[in-house]
């Protein structure tokens, strides 16, 4: 669950054919259900049509930091103890470059920097894993550590799916993003992710979490760490259900409407089918002029 957004990639789904012969999705996650929120006609794109563009940095030292992350709890999980931060951290810096060698995406007037970007995001992913290895990982005793979750709700005929990152023996579900800025609150109140994996793990342990937070790692000139402690209600979930419920509806008939276009969202830094995007106007797609 680390990473300043899943990108367009995330554990999505993989198409089956729904009775038109199109291809559909085959179970709902949260990357689909944020990235429905923003754009189903990016949901078409990437889960339908199967174009697959990757994450950006942002994303990628998230990946990192996840991985780093995940070589302490799975040692804790049986040692009781933390790694020295030197572990943590190599383990981050080799997730980071593992995970750019997938590919990263930057737009067209990020060429020039693409080269320093990803330098620079060693530094970010080492700076910010040993921060998580001081503020976050000496108040976490793993109870689950990576475990996927599948659900089947009644009214969907799909199933949710999820992988909860690390859950504690004291029944606490932190999870660890990294950021260039501090949270807002609200956003970890309203997030889909934390509604959904709040019932995953009671579907799996029988019983909610006690207790839900985000914890920022954020990545400002003197890093730091922010915790946002948030707690959903069964009306949270049910709400989700409705909300799928109706992307799938959609989903089936075909019907992908585009991002309100002031959206932070469709801009050619943020989505990388903008500029194939039938609902872009051709003289928005004009590319920037190369630097000599
Ligand atoms: S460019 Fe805008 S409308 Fe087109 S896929 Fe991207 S977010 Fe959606």
């Amino acid at each position: 669950m680390v990473g300043e957004e899943d990108g367009q990639g995330g554990a999505g789904s993989r198409g089956r054919r729904n009775f038109n012969g199109d291809e559909m999705i085959e179970y709902i996650n949260q990357t689909i259900l944020n990235a429905w929120s923003m754009c189903p006609e990016r949901v078409r794109r990437r889960w339908i049509e199967g174009e697959i563009i990757p994450p950006g940095i942002a994303a990628r030292i998230g990946s990192g930091v996840h991985k780093g992350a995940e070589v302490n709890h799975l040692a804790k999980i049986i040692s009781g103890k933390d790694e020295p931060p030197d572990v943590i951290q190599d383990a981050a810096r080799d997730g980071y470059m593992k995970s750019i060698q997938e590919g990263v995406f930057f737009a067209p007037d990020e060429a020039a920097s693409a080269r320093k970007q990803l330098a620079e995001g060693v530094d970010t992913t080492v700076t910010l894993a040993g921060l998580y290895g001081v503020d976050i990982a000496p108040k976490i005793q793993p109870a689950l550590v990576e475990k996927t979750i599948t659900m089947a709700v009644d009214i969907l005929d799909i199933p949710f799916i999820g992988t909860v990152d690390v859950y504690t023996v004291d029944k606490w579900m932190p999870d660890l993003k990294t950021a260039a800025r501090s949270w807002p609150e609200s956003r970890a109140h309203s997030s889909f992710q934390m509604t959904l994996y709040n019932e995953l793990i009671a579907h799996e342990t029988g019983e909610y979490p006690d207790k839900l937070s985000i914890e920022v790692l954020v990545k400002t000139k003197q890093p730091k760490t922010q915790s946002i402690e948030t707690n959903r209600k069964p009306s949270d979930f049910e709400v989700l259900v409705k909300r799928a419920q109706l992307m799938l509806k959609m989903v089936n008939a075909g019907i992908f409407p585009p991002a309100d276009p002031s959206h932070w969202s469709c801009a050619p830094a943020y989505c990388g089918y903008y500029w194939t995007c039938p609902y872009i106007p051709a003289h928005k797609k004009i590319l920037p002029k190369r630097s000599q």
